[in-house]
C-alpha cells in the first residue's frame, strides 16, 4: 500500500497500485505494457496436421481459451502469436514464413507437438525437422499429439515471458 495525498493505493500485482474510485492503476510503464501483452495473446492459426485438432480443443468450449483473452485471428496482421500446430513440409515452410514475415513486432512462435518441435517420426526428405529452421520459436510443446491442456501451458508459459521482457515496447530495443 503507498499514498497519493489521502488516497490509500492498493497494490493488485507486484509495483502495480490502484486507486480506488478512479479506475486508474498506476505502476512501471514496461510493467504494465507487458501486463496488458500477455493478457491478450492473439494466435495466428497455423494447424499443418493432427496437432490442430487439439488446438482446436483447446480453443472450444472445454478449454476456453478466451478466459485467459487468447482470442484465434484468422489475419496474421492482427495477430501477435503463431501456434504451428502439425508437420511442417518443406514445400510449406516459405509459406510459414511469409505468414510470419506478415505478422506485426512484437510476435512470438510456439511450436505444438513433436513434429513441430524437431520433425518427429518424419525423418524424411520432405519435413522440416522442427519449425526453428524456419522461424524462431519462443515456447516448445512436445508430445504427438499434446493434449489441449499442454498448450494452454505453453501459452501461460509464453505469458510469463512475456512479463519478464525489458522494454520490448521500444523501438530501441
Ligand atoms: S506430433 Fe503427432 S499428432 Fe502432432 S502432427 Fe505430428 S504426428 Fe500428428
Amino acid at each position: 500500500m503507498g499514498k497519493i495525498k489521502d488516497v490509500d493505493l492498493v497494490e493488485i500485482d507486484d509495483g502495480v497500485k490502484m486507486i480506488p474510485g478512479a479506475n486508474a492503476v498506476l505502476g512501471p510503464l514496461n510493467k504494465i505494457v507487458n501486463w496488458g501483452r500477455a493478457g491478450s495473446i492473439w494466435p495466428m492459426t497455423f494447424g499443418l496436421a493432427c496437432c490442430a485438432i487439439e488446438m482446436m480443443d483447446a480453443g472450444a468450449s472445454t478449454n476456453d481459451l478466451d478466459r485467459f483473452g487468447i482470442i484465434f485471428r484468422a489475419s496474421p496482421r492482427q495477430a501477435d502469436c503463431m501456434i504451428v500446430a502439425g508437420t511442417l513440409t518443406k514445400k510449406m515452410a516459405p509459406v510459414l514464413r511469409r505468414v510470419y514475415d506478415q505478422m506485426p513486432e512484437p510476435r512470438y512462435v510456439l511450436a505444438m507437438g513433436s513434429c513441430a518441435c524437431s520433425g518427429g517420426v518424419f525423418d524424411t526428405y520432405s519435413v522440416t525437422q522442427g519449425v526453428d529452421t524456419i522461424v524462431p520459436v519462443d515456447v516448445y510443446i512436445p508430445g504427438c499429439p499434446p493434449r489441449p491442456e499442454a498448450l494452454i501451458e505453453g501459452l501461460l508459459k509464453l505469458q510469463k515471458k512475456i512479463m519478464g521482457e525489458e522494454f520490448r515496447w521500444s523501438q530501441w530495443r
